[in-house]
């Protein structure tokens, strides 16, 4: 996000932040937590998410964007950057350059990073990926130790792990994730009769270890727990000891009176004190589709009637005291009133993660500890 003379922000906690992680430490006991920060950190900004999370001892971070992992090198992170996806030719350089850890999971990739490795004098170190039942990136279970036993013997590369994902919502994927981690720790286990070293294995994100599954390998890699985003649905695992991490996310009342309700055509009725904010759906925020979006003016949750690019206009009249230049709350608590994430995603009709995407890069964030 450039440089911003607006007061739209995000206020990120990163003592909430580092909770979760103590939490999903505790859960996955001395394995080791490996950071998903994809996606911008989930929305939360990769940067300033990634300092403190290496800050609070993390010691590798994946991304599924190079873009992503260059932009960390130049912000100065030198902890291990393990890449999910596939690497397209023109990226080989710059995974040398900043010793990024590729994903493997074909003779393509193999060949690729192995003649790079090698015209280098150097091991590039890789990550090989199996597909363990999700039909995303990987190896097919099928030829999977043959795959990984090449890799680890093949010049101009240094093997450092063999991992899988299989996230999962509910009691049935639960079910259905614990049948599948059968197949991948019987190719791991294959793999070790075979005499083959794999320093790391992975298998469990945020599903697996807030479920408590059994995990027969040495790394997690967690994403939604570290932002305080359940994947699971309620009653299955542990989730209330996760901590949202938006303290609040605040827009400018702009005007306060004007004609915006009763003449806007916004279908408030009557004769509401409008108040006019400087957020709209440029910004990331989304039109509510069930229910009625409310945000906090004045210590008030107070009604919205119009979603327009650039503005959202409010019936402020519960909170009269309201005045140009006060904050709202969009999403933060003052008093007893509070509007959450997890409000938007219900007016809004999607996940919480897919408000955070929205409103991802859209806004300055202010990291806020304690
Ligand atoms: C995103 C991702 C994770 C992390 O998943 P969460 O559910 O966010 O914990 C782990 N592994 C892979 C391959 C991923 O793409």
């Amino acid at each position: 996000m450039t440089e911003s003379v607006r007061s739209v922000a995000m206020d990120v906690d990163l003592s909430a932040l580092c909770h979760n992680l103590a939490v999903v430490r505790e859960l996955s006991q001395d394995r080791e937590v490996i950071a998903s920060i994809k996606a911008n950190a989930y929305g939360f900004g990769a940067v300033g998410v990634s300092r403190a999370l290496v800050d609070a001892g993390v010691r590798k971070l994946w991304t599924g964007n190079i873009d992503e992992a260059i932009a960390l090198r130049d912000a100065g992170i030198d902890a291990e950057i393990l890449l999910f996806g596939g690497i397209e030719p023109q990226q080989v350089a710059d995974v040398l350059r900043h010793d990024f850890q590729p994903t493997i999971f074909d003779e393509v990739g193999l060949d690729m990073l192995a003649a790079a490795g090698v015209a280098a004098g150097r091991r590039v170190p890789v990550w090989v990926k199996i597909d363990a039942g999700l039909g995303r990136f990987g190896v097919a279970l099928g030829g999977a130790a043959d795959f990984v036993e090449q890799v680890a013997r093949r010049d101009g590369i240094d093997l450092r792990g063999v991992y899988s994902h299989l996230p999962f919502g509910s009691a049935d994927g639960a079910d259905w994730a614990r049948e599948r981690s059968a197949h991948f720790n019987a190719v791991i286990d294959e793999l070790g009769a075979r005499g083959v070293a794999i320093p790391m294995t992975q298998l469990w994100g945020s599903s697996g270890v807030l479920a408590g599954l059994a995990d027969a390998s040495s790394a997690v890699c967690v994403g939604h727990a570290l932002f305080g985003l359940s994947p699971l649905e309620a009653g299955v695992g542990v989730h209330s000891e996760l901590r949202p991490l938006i303290r609040s996310l605040s827009a400018p009342i702009l005007q306060v009176g004007g004609s915006g309700i009763e003449g806007g055509g916004y279908g408030a009725g009557g004769n509401g004190l409008a108040a006019t904010l400087g957020i709209g759906l440029a910004d990331g925020i989304a039109k509510a589709k069930h229910g009625q979006a409310e945000v906090i003016i004045g210590g008030r949750r107070v009604p919205v009637r119009g979603f327009t690019l650039e503005y959202l206009m409010v019936d402020a009249s519960d909170a009269a005291s309201a005045e140009p230049f006060d904050a709202a709350l969009i999403i933060g608590t003052a008093g007893d009133a509070s509007v959450t994430l997890d409000d938007w995603a219900a007016w809004t009709g999607v996940s919480p993660l897919e408000v955070m995407m929205a409103l991802s890069d859209r806004m300055p964030v202010r990291y806020v500890d304690g």
